[in-house]
């Protein structure tokens, strides 16, 4: 193998520069030429490929965002804009492709790889964690601390006032951000897509406040099947009708994309990328370089994307037990 190509595609994450520094620097290292595609797929199809060097990675490891930009794209969906995109890779003569994104990036991967047969290897970059094939994606760990800290910042109002917060978080099919920076802000409910949410016991729960608690901190993934934060707030208050409680929203949005990766998302984006690109000297394909147990792990595609990573029990198990 004398040409790979990276790219980064769907939401960004905390992590992806590091990645694409370990996919060129490892390429390079092997006496590989590496090439950039910037703006994913979109950029694939446009021919927006340029040759990379080691110092084109400098100095952002430490850096959330991703060089190469990021982008959906429609066209990719359709067989004539892959075909153009197959022709741009084949005009640069690239003979391996390493994805970074999320499940999206990967259902792409998996169709090109399947119509062109270029090698395909898979990064798992996005917030989510919603990955089979990887105990952790590459943006997580940032996302969740950076969360953890808007929370304790209400927590200390919500205290000062005795009011209740529901504070919406990233998770639009995925309850793991929701989930981990509820158990790491001590909240007392946590709402998520994976579960039916008990808006009965919670009603419950805040009616009897004032003989526990003086606040609540309830977290909610955007993706809850109630609704928003917002519309749970006010479906909650109605239902607790006590005009001394003080009912408050929060959504983080954006935020918790940005910003420097933690140590934790820079070593994995850094595994991941390494191993992707020794994958594809390997003969590896159609798959993703993930980490499972502590060790780097290729899982196809097709399980990556058909299959569900399940959430921990114990997990659930915690948010109900010390939130008495
Ligand atoms: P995130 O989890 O952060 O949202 P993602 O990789 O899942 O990241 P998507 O927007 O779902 O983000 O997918 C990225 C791109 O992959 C899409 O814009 C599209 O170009 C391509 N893609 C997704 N699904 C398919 C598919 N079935 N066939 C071809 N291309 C696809």
């Amino acid at each position: 193998m004398k040409k790979i190509a990276v790219f980064t595609s769907g939401g960004d994450a905390p992590g992806m520069n590091a990645c694409i520094r370990a996919v060129v620097r490892t390429a390079i290292f092997k006496g590989i030429e590496v090439y950039g595609i910037s703006y994913g797929y979109d950029g694939m199809i446009e021919g927006n490929i340029k040759k990379m060097q080691s110092h084109s990675v400098s100095n952002i490891i430490q850096r959330g965002g991703t060089i190469l930009k990021s982008a959906r794209s429609e066209e990719f969906r359709t067989v004539e804009g892959r075909k153009k995109a197959y022709e741009q890779i084949r005009q640069h003569g690239i003979e391996g492709i390493v994805a970074i994104g999320g499940d999206g990036t990967f259902r792409g991967a998996k169709v090109f790889y399947e119509e062109f047969g270029i090698p395909t290897i898979g990064c798992p970059g996005t917030i989510d964690n919603d990955i089979y094939g990887t105990d952790y994606t590459i943006g997580f760990d940032t996302a969740v601390n950076t969360a953890l800290e808007a929370i304790d910042k209400i927590r200390d109002t919500a205290a000062a006032h005795d009011r209740i917060f529901f504070i919406e978080v990233m998770g639009r099919d995925s309850g793991y951000i929701a989930l981990e920076c509820g158990i790491g802000g001590g909240a007392e409910f946590v709402m998520i897509p994976e579960t039916e949410t008990d808006l009965k016991s919670i009603v419950k729960s805040l009616k009897n406040l004032r003989k526990t608690k003086s606040s609540s901190i309830i977290v909610v993934a955007e993706g809850d099947d109630e609704g928003t934060a917002e519309v749970i707030m006010n479906k909650v208050k109605e239902k607790v009708n006590d005009p001394d409680k003080e009912f408050k929203v929060t959504t983080l949005g954006h935020i918790q994309r940005g910003g420097n990766p933690t140590a934790r998302d820079r070593v994995l984006a850094s595994r991941c990328g390494m191993a992707a690109v020794e994958g594809l000297i390997n003969g590896e394909s159609n798959c993703m370089a993930g980490v499972v147990n502590g060790d780097v792990v290729y899982t196809p595609f097709a399980d990556c994307i058909g299959r569900t990573k399940e959430l921990k029990a114990d997990h659930l198990k915690l948010i109900e037990i010390l939130s008495i």
